[in-house]
């Protein structure tokens, strides 16, 4: 993990946050190659979850929502961790997340934690200048809450029909008593949530569906098979609306943590808000006359977690470089170019080449240093092609294409150029 924190911060993917001041602890700034990453990441889960299917739309819901909101979906009364206390050194831990039986892990007192104490993790502030208690709203905590609440807009408004299902991106937040390993567990954060609406009854089947699509999509994103795996939540561990939950898990340096939760929320959240707001949150089926608060299968991905986990798994020491072996899907610049030397007309062939490749791609110009030293570079920043303009290139037209993985070189026209990296990079 030192490695990964000290990469992501000297090649530009993640930055503490409010560093020339100290920091703030858990929160973290994206530089130019996380922000690139971020993005892939994003459009990959959006392209597999809306563009590829019929049946699910988008929305992108405000933050901040009616505090009646919360109390339906049960994060005020039940959005709580349970916290204790070491009484000797007073580091702070989630009693579900280590061994009370155990010595302290910080200090290694033996007996020595508090009783737990409930905590909501929702953070509160107020709206309008009046800081009193009428004014309280709250940080969202999950963004599934702004998709229940437009189940009837978004449903009526896309001429949708159960079963159909509702995508967003957007930022949650947390008050996690434990934030911790690097971007894993932060109190601010972004999820790329999708709501599936069904009919009753349906709900097992789509369950099982949604399992294996999400699985699936890890693959898409490159991350290696034998890393992931499910975990069943058993009775005890089941969030206050789920029937039944399944995590997909990532072994991380640390452990096998979650990376994304697959819940049956049954029709909990919808049948709140109806209770909640006294409107009639059913759907009424023409076809069979029938009438029923849909059932809600949901997929629920941390984004920041998630780039973590692909900065992780690409993470590769060679024997004389490091390597991010992003799936070029991904990967924040598709490709690098280089002219040789700073002289016989190189730089501007390079310079019209990049230009040509800048509408479609990513793409990095560098003339500075060794060759060797500038593929080095990219291999670190995880560029799956760099294209090399050389004295070849100045009598045949050709450029070397060097693959990251392999490091490969291949000759390619130039004139086909956009042709090969759009076949490599699909
Ligand atoms: P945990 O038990 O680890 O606190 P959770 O079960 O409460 O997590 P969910 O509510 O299912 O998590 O959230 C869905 C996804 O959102 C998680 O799989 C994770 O990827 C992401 N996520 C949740 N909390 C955080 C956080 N504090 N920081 C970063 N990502 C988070």
């Amino acid at each position: 993990m030192d490695k990964i924190v000290s990469l992501a911060k000297r090649r530009g993917f993640i930055y503490q946050s409010s560093e020339i001041y100290g920091g703030i602890n858990s929160c973290y700034d994206y530089g130019p190659l996380g922000v690139e990453l971020k993005r892939n990441i994003k459009d990959l889960w959006w392209k597999s979850m809306v563009y590829e299917r019929d049946d699910v739309e988008g929305v992108d819901a405000s933050i901040l929502m009616h505090p009646k909101v919360w109390e339906a979906s049960g994060h005020v009364e039940g959005f709580t961790d349970p916290l204790i206390d070491c009484k000797i050194c007073k580091s702070r831990f989630r009693e579900d997340k280590i061994d009370v039986s155990k010595p302290c892990p910080v200090c290694g007192n033996k007996e020595s934690f508090t009783d737990a104490r409930s905590f909501n993790l929702m953070f509160k502030t107020f709206m309008g200048p009046v800081e009193d208690s009428a004014n309280i709203v709250y940080l969202r905590p999950e963004t599934a809450q702004g998709i229940f609440t437009n189940f009837h807009n978004v449903r009526e408004s896309s001429r949708q029909r159960p079963p159909f299902g509702i995508a967003q991106i957007g930022k949650a937040f947390r008050n996690e008593i434990t934030p911790g390993n690097f971007i894993f567990r932060t109190r601010e954060f972004e999820q790329m949530e999708m709501q599936f609406f069904v009919k009753p009854g349906d709900d097992e089947k789509w369950f099982e569906y949604w399992m294996e699509a999400r699985l699936s999509w890890y693959e898409r994103l490159g991350l290696k098979k034998e890393k992931l795996r499910f975990h069943e939540h058993g009775p005890d561990e089941l969030a206050h609306y789920a029937k039944a939950a399944f995590d997909i898990e990532y072994e991380f340096p640390f452990d096998w943590q979650e990376i994304e939760g697959i819940h049956n929320r049954t029709d909990f959240d919808l049948g709140r808000h109806a209770e909640y707001s006294s409107k009639d949150m059913g759907f009424f089926d023409d076809q069979t006359k029938e009438k029923y608060i849909p059932y809600v299968i949901e997929t629920s991905i941390g984004c920041d977690r998630t780039l973590l986990t692909t900065l992780i798994d690409a993470y590769t020491e060679e024997e004389e470089r490091v390597v991010l072996k992003f799936a070029p899907s991904v990967a924040p610049f598709k490709a690098a170019i280089f002219p040789l030397v700073k002289k016989d007309g190189m730089p501007e062939l390079a310079h019209k080449i990049t230009d040509e490749l800048r509408g479609e791609y990513r793409v990095f110009y560098d003339e500075s240093g060794s060759i060797g030293r500038r593929y080095r570079r990219q291999d670190e920043a995880g560029t799956p092609f760099c294209i090399t303009i050389d004295n070849d290139t100045l009598k045949d037209n050709t450029v070397t294409i060097r693959h990251r993985d392999s490091m490969e070189q291949l000759r390619v026209a130039s004139s086909q150029l956009k042709e090969y990296l759009a076949k490599q990079l699909k």
